[in-house]
């Protein structure tokens, strides 16, 4: 079999973190009921005017930043026309001239190979079309508006391998910048790639785009499909067109959706609403300083200073959710690997139960894994409380006081609840003191049940104790 180059470039869209649109103040929100965030200017009404959500420009020159970009200091917003029914104006605004960013690059962490980032700008999203089953077309609106960033790659990437490791870290990059939620299954962040196949490595063959990847799997799939066309036509002595194709998702296969357009058939030109906006050098250094530490950069806290394993690392960092939670709740308890070992375990099972939401405090957590570590609860038993915990919240030492998880080791706490309980059983002292000494059994019954882990003859002697000093 001949051997090929595969070149591929991706195009990365993201919906940026802001609380509303990039022209309105409608909602920038995932999950809406349909054009539920919408209003005049995002639905494109004739004579409406955008006013610019500054958020964008401070997230897109982070990114910019992240991927060592020439920042441009004046930027301006140009329109793109064409029509389509998701389009309402029948142009979208976005930046051709001036981008944000351009001129970086970003380095894949498995092979150190550079990949270069041609261009970062600003645009809004279009609106979004359903095809319902009797074939009438819907559309939502609420997308509409909402500000993306779009990142152009060089074709550098030269495996369906490589390009999977790009769009997941530079996912990972996004969301821990605190510049989108680059969640791939709820669209907040899709891929275009470009795939060209040649025979030396200094000649680019005619490259096909394919359009609107939203998974890893459907990134990689569809490139190996369109490597396997593009060499069946080549082997064939055919041609490869330049086209635009899109995944088919049940099919696996890649299919024609339009020839290619030109640039010069959207007839760009500068959009005459939005002024240009120029920043200063300190403007753009006070930017930089405000990311947030990076995937990369917490994963080296993590195994040189808190000498965590490696997988434990790449496990917490495999969300920035969780990644949060540790940092906090390594701020009260400081046994780093206790605290990473019962979070990837009991709590990862049950924060993905919970639609990955966590109804408790990192203090509370914290509590937990020492009360493990102190011999206070068992680490069974601290799994029980920890599911309590997710489903009701709460101070995991009140729930084992209460559920009767405390260790014997811990007399203090036996103390302590065989105190309440006879505060609680008033009759019942007062009985025994006047001669009635079978209600010992009640008491020690009753201080056995929120006791369930201490020896009976220790709880005994604190009753009586207790009962002998009233
Ligand atoms: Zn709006």
């Amino acid at each position: 079999m001949r051997k090929y180059v595969t070149s591929v470039g991706l195009e990365v869209h993201a919906v940026l973190l802001t609380v509303s649109k990039i022209f309105c103040k409608c909602r920038s929100k995932t999950g809406s009921e349909p054009n539920e965030d919408i209003c005049p200017i995002c639905m494109g009404y004739p004579g409406t005017l955008p006013n610019i959500n500054k958020k964008v420009f401070d997230l897109a020159i982070r990114v910019g930043l992240i991927c060592n970009c020439q920042i441009n200091r004046c930027i301006h917003f140009d329109r793109k026309n064409y029509f389509y029914p998701d389009t309402s104006k029948s142009y979208q605004i976005t930046q051709s001239e001036m981008p944000v960013a351009k001129n970086g690059y970003f380095k894949l962490p498995s092979n150190g190979k550079i990949i270069k980032i041609e261009r970062i700008h600003l645009e809004e999203d279009s609106a979004k079309m359903f095809h319902d089953e009797h074939d009438v077309t819907l559309i939502d609106f609420n997308r509409s508006g909402r500000p993306l960033i779009e990142l152009v790659t060089s074709p550098d990437l030269n495996s369906f391998k490589e390009a999977s490791e790009f769009a997941s870290e530079i996912s990972s990059v996004l969301e821990f910048g605190g510049i989108s939620e680059a969640k791939m299954n709820e669209g907040t962040i899709r891929f275009d790639v470009n795939v060209s196949m040649s025979e030396s490595d200094d000649v680019f063959g005619q490259r096909v785009e394919i359009k609107n990847l939203n998974s890893l799997e459907s990134l990689e799939i569809s490139i190996r499909k369109e490597e396997e066309r593009q060499r069946k036509i080549i082997e064939s002595g055919g041609k490869v067109k330049r086209e635009t194709r899109r995944y088919n998702e049940s099919e696996q296969v890649t299919e024609l959706l339009r020839d290619k357009e030109e640039n010069c058939d959207y007839r760009y030109f500068c959009e005459p609403d939005i002024p240009s906006i120029c920043f200063t050098g300190m403007e753009i250094e006070a930017i930089k300083n405000q990311i947030p530490l990076l995937a990369s950069e917490r994963f080296i806290i993590y195994t040189e200073k808190y000498k965590l394993p490696t997988i434990s690392a790449k496990t917490i960092l495999s969300n920035k959710c969780i990644s949060d939670f540790f940092d906090e709740v390594i701020k009260f308890y400081g046994n780093y690997k206790s605290i990473a070992n019962f979070l990837l375990n009991e709590f990862l099972r049950r924060f993905k139960e919970c639609s990955y939401k966590i109804p408790f405090s990192a203090f509370f957590f914290a509590k937990l894994v020492e009360m493990i570590d102190k011999g206070v609860v068992s680490c069974l038993n601290a799994k029980e409380i920890l599911r309590i915990m997710f489903e009701s919240g709460g101070d995991p030492l009140e729930i084992a006081k209460k559920f009767g998880f405390i260790l014997v080791e811990d007399s203090k706490i036996i103390k302590e609840i065989v105190e309440n309980i006879l505060e609680e059983n008033d009759k019942m002292v007062k009985d025994y003191k006047s001669g009635k000494t079978n209600v010992l059994g009640c008491i020690m019954k009753e201080a056995m049940s929120k006791l369930r882990n201490a020896q009976p003859q220790d709880i005994k002697k604190q009753i009586e104790n207790k009962l002998n000093k009233k």
